[in-house]
């Protein structure tokens, strides 16, 4: 196994900000580039007129309109839902390559759609959907167009569009996986990381990365056979093999790969058969200078049942593994996939959920997606209490109780007074209210007794306690400038 020695994988800086830039999403779009936008799209349309019948066009292109082209992102207004849904599954495979050919392989679409004509406020009107999330049904799809549209390509690689390199965010807790995938798809077969193995929990992106790696080489490469697969479905395919008398065929299909990528190779324990064909097949395509990718829920070494000269030949390439993400990281996951899903999320919900979903990337992406749900289907507002119902919905850590400390804090640095100066004797009015204040919310936001809070606020019994949370109440109805200070005190503590 080659330990860390990353030379030939240093991203430049480039390529970094081409990937990784998500204020590049943020772009205006009254910039002037709406126009370039319509000539975008009309380009786009005339490959579509060529592979589709005119009732084909006329019914599901020609109502589509170009909306905004921000430099990476056509924006095109569809007429609903389910108009977009149907596009997505028959026209795919043509929709993306056309994309890809007119705009480049690194720019995405995205569909725009009327949702509510009646709503006054202009942006609850629409709702955005990048194209190309969810992969074509089979072929199926494409078949019942097969006359009309593109050709039926032959090879079915079980790559899933949705994940690339564009919507997979870097942070420290992925970035030497990310780095590794980003040289193997560079370069398939081609460097010292074959095969490439990421392991790590599950939901941190481990199929995602190798799926991106899939789908960049299968697009740069039209003739290369990419192929993602699972253990189990491996395994299962073997089985049917067997069953039908069709093992040579197998062998042979599995080594006509150009890059194979294996999913969760931990299911590969215990199957010894099984194991013993995949390493037949390993060394075939290494010895080809086939590219191999393969993920696993933990370190190779560590993988019981699984014969040791198969976990040998996983250590000739490179292991790397991701880690769960980085509060950093969580907030810049959610950043970008609110916007690719189309919603704005205030930046006090992104920081409440990035704090309290610490374990998993799909969690995270699960809770964005409730609230998401909450807020188009059941026109829930876009709170924090929201924010909460999800997290707590999803099992998410029940947040930490505030300290007195803490508030303490808040409350000094919100006044401008020092810790030790509301600890004090001192009776000058300011520093005598942002103790009351102190102690008020102390008394709501902790479980504490009076006479704990009286203590840690200058051996003060409980009566003086009482007393203070009394005068705070009091000036509410007379002092808005206190019921504002207490507001913001208590939304920033309450752990957002
Ligand atoms: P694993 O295979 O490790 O269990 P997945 O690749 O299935 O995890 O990731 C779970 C979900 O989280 C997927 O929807 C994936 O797109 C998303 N995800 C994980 N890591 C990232 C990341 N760094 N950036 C964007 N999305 C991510
Ligand atoms: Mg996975």
């Amino acid at each position: 196994m080659l330990s860390a020695n990353f030379n030939d994988l240093i991203l430049n800086n480039e390529i970094e900000t081409e990937l990784y830039d998500i204020n590049a999403w943020k772009t205006d779009k009254n910039n002037g580039n709406d126009r370039i936008a319509g000539e975008y799209w009309r380009n786009c349309l005339e490959i579509i007129r060529d592979n589709v019948s005119t009732q084909v066009f006329k019914t599901w292109f020609e109502p589509i309109k170009a909306l905004s082209w921000n430099g990476n992102q056509l924006v095109v207004q569809v007429p609903s839902q389910f108009f977009c849904e149907w596009i997505e599954e028959h026209f795919y495979p043509l929709l993306q390559k056309t994309i890809t050919q007119v705009l480049g392989d690194e720019a995405s679409l995205q569909y725009e759609i009327v949702v509510d004509e009646n709503n006054e406020t202009l942006d609850k009107r629409t709702i955005k959907i990048p194209a190309f999330r969810y992969p074509p049904t089979g072929k199926q799809g494409v078949l019942m167009f097969a006359g009309e549209s593109e050709k039926v390509p032959d090879f079915n690689s079980n790559l899933n569009p949705r994940y690339s390199f564009d919507n997979f965010v870097k942070g420290e807790s992925n970035q030497l996986a990310s780095s590794a995938a980003w040289a193997v798809a560079q370069n398939p077969g081609g460097t010292r990381f074959n095969p490439l193995v990421i392991y790590g929990e599950t939901g941190l992106g481990k199929t995602h990365l190798v799926q991106g790696i899939g789908n960049f080489i299968a697009l740069k490469n039209n003739k290369m056979k990419v192929l993602y697969t699972t253990s189990e479905h491996f395994t299962q395919e073997f089985i049917n093999a067997i069953q039908n008398n069709k093992v040579n065929e197998f062998i042979n299909f599995y080594r006509s790969i150009d890059t194979l990528i294996v999913d969760d190779i931990q299911f590969f324990a215990g199957k010894e058969k099984t194991q013993d064909n995949f390493f037949h097949t390993f060394n075939a395509l290494h010895q080809a200078g086939k590219q191999l990718i393969l993920t696993s829920d933990k370190p190779p070494r560590d993988l019981d049942n699984v014969d040791d000269r198969l976990i040998s030949r996983f250590q000739w390439g490179l292991i790397v593994d991701i880690q769960p993400p980085d509060f950093e990281t969580r907030m810049a996951i959610l950043q970008k996939k609110s916007i690719d899903e189309g919603i704005e999320l205030p930046n006090n919900i992104i920081e409440y959920l990035a704090k309290n979903i610490t374990s998993s990337v799909r969690e995270l992406e699960g809770s964005l997606i409730s609230i998401i749900a909450k807020v188009t289907l059941d026109r829930r507002e876009l709170t924090l209490d929201l924010a909460r119902d999800v997290v707590y919905g999803i099992g998410g850590a029940e947040p930490k109780p505030v300290t007195i400390d803490e508030i303490k804090l808040a409350v000094a640095d919100y006044y401008k007074l020092s810790v030790e100066s509301i600890e004090s004797k001192s009776r000058k009015h300011e520093i005598t209210l942002a103790r009351q204040m102190s102690m008020f919310i102390a008394k709501q936001l902790t479980q504490l007794s009076l006479k704990s809070i009286g203590a840690s606020f200058g051996n003060r019994d409980h009566s003086t306690v009482l007393h203070s949370c009394q005068t705070i109440e009091n000036y509410f109805a007379t002092d808005s400038s206190i019921k504002l200070a207490h507001e913001s005190l208590k939304r920033k503590l309450s752990r957002t």
